[in-house]
């Protein structure tokens, strides 16, 4: 009789422990889910999946309704049953997630700001108002009638960073109050003499220190088309070699490359390139596969930019994986789907070449989830990068992640937006724990005003977006009312 009181103490005993090893070892997983075994509430596993890229294998076990995935080190005891409870992530709060969560979206907007923010939707939903608005601003500062008063509190506020990196500060500071990171875009464009290029250089050098000095500035960025002589930009094509001009010209491109890469490589920045018109792609991507080959080591310091409504990205992706297989180097990739498709179609009707984006939108839409799927696959030697607005490519991404047993802030695996739009993505997604970050352009009204006409198109001309971004901010007003 006193024995078996012995036993039933010690059996308490152990019981309590293994709880509380394994309620200390698994507190960091913040939707955690218990397994009873030892009760009778059916726990059945539903997949098992092999090894796959050196990852050990995975086990989804279902109980109560509830489907998650049995975390590696618990594995070998609930095989056994040995263990009274296991731990792992449960994949049904994610399903649940689905961005429609205001509250946390505009956690750091006042109303007044909200307001304005709505004022400024409602005006770009109109084509025509948006179309007046971009021939007065341009014929103003033709004209050198100062504008600036009438931009700044208004687009440029809402979209743009400020006018330095000091600027930016604030913002910065503020984003990281909500788990999110900000990578700040020097958004100068359309300028090719010598002196804006060496200018716009030195500013890229200055960000690359900038982002080496704050751990809430994870990436530096910069165009290619900032460094690249408007003879090369407009005159290059994939299938006509370059003449003896335009090869000293994209020499003098890879050198002024070659040294924001090398900057960045020393102070241990990632570093992004964007991607812009198709036709003279070809020669960025020869120039940063050679920078990844020669900087990205055990980490990815150097990302290319793959533009998902191109119809040959799904291939190149496969092409650049083998290359970084055989040649030993770490590849890193941000995916977006292309901010410039009107223009391409365009050119290439013009021209007379087939063009080089999808027949529609479901075939971005599907090539672009299909990377996401191929790099994760690929995650020991690459690094994924999603730009995207899309929910349901931010949801499947975050998604595979829980499903695959990922860590939610794996540093491999980041989720971005732009600055003004789609804080209901960013700001669930970073309160749910995964890597997000914010693209914050920086510069002069006048010089990013391209940036600007760009956003005020896109929210005019993307079915649904605008009145999504209205809808949102609407629903998050008649919230706050009511509370
Ligand atoms: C962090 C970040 C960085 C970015 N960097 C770049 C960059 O370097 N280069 C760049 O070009 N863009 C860049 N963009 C912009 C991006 O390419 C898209 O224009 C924008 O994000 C809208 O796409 P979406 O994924 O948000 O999804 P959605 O709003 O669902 O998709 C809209 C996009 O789908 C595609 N599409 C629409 N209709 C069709 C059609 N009929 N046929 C084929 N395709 C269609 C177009 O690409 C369009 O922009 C960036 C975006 C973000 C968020």
């Amino acid at each position: 009789m006193k024995r078996s009181k012995q036993n039933r103490l010690l059996y308490v005993t152990v019981r309590c422990t293994f709880i509380f090893l394994f309620f200390n070892m698994f507190y960091q997983h913040c939707a955690t889910l218990w397994l009873i075994l030892i009760s009778n509430q059916d726990v059945s596993v539903i997949q098992r999946s092999g090894q796959l890229n050196n990852r050990p294998n995975q086990i989804f076990a279902k109980s109560g309704g509830h489907t998650c995935r049995i975390s590696k080190f618990a594995m070998p005891l609930f095989e056994k049953k040995i263990i009274i409870c296991i731990s792992g992530t449960n994949l049904n709060n994610l399903a649940a997630m689905d961005f429609k969560d205001t509250k946390t979206a505009f956690i750091s907007k006042t109303d007044t700001e909200l307001q304005k923010a709505r004022l400024l939707f409602r005006v770009m939903a109109s084509p025509a108002m948006v179309t007046i608005g971009k021939n007065l601003i341009s014929l103003a500062f033709g004209a050198h009638i100062p504008v600036d008063w009438a931009i700044r509190p208004t687009i440029y506020s809402h979209f743009v960073g400020g006018r330095s990196l000091g600027e930016c500060h604030a913002i910065v500071q503020k984003l990281s109050q909500y788990n999110l990171k900000s990578i700040l875009d020097y958004s100068v464009e359309g300028k090719h003499d010598d002196a804006s290029m060496t200018a716009t250089l030195d500013e890229t050098l200055r960000s690359i220190a900038n982002a080496s000095s704050d751990s809430n500035i994870p990436f530096a960025v910069f165009k290619p088309t900032a460094f690249a002589s408007s003879d090369l930009l407009d005159n290059s094509s994939p299938a006509k070699p370059l003449t003896d001009q335009q090869k000293k010209e994209f020499e003098d491109f890879r050198i002024r490359v070659e040294k924001l890469c090398s900057e960045a490589f020393s102070r241990n920045v990632p570093l992004m390139i964007d991607a812009e018109d198709s036709w003279y792609q070809h020669l960025v991507d020869e120039t940063v596969e050679n920078m990844m080959h020669k900087y990205n080591g055990e980490k990815a310091i150097i990302f290319n930019t793959l533009q998902m409504y191109r119809h040959d990205r799904l291939q190149y992706l496969k092409d650049i994986i083998g290359k970084a297989r055989k040649g030993n180097f770490r590849i890193g990739i941000k995916f977006v789907r292309g901010a410039y498709m009107e223009k391409e179609r365009e050119r290439a009707t013009a021209l007379g070449y087939p063009s080089p984006i999808q027949p529609d939108k479901k075939s971005t839409d599907d090539a672009f989830d299909q990377a996401l799927l191929v790099s994760l696959d690929n995650l020991d030697i690459m690094d994924i990068f999603c730009g995207s607005h899309n929910e349901e490519s931010n949801l499947l991404l975050a998604h595979e992640i829980d499903k695959r047993g990922l860590s939610r802030n794996d540093p491999r695996i980041w989720f971005a937006q732009l600055y003004g739009m789609s804080d209901h993505i960013s700001f669930n997604l970073a309160n749910a724990g995964y890597n997000v970050a914010k693209y914050v352009p920086y510069g002069p009204i006048k010089s990013v005003m391209p940036y600007l006409f760009r956003r005020a198109e896109e929210n005019t001309s993307i079915a649904g977006q605008t009145s999504r971004e209205l809808r949102l901010i609407q629903t998050e007003l008649e919230r706050r009312h009511k509370a």
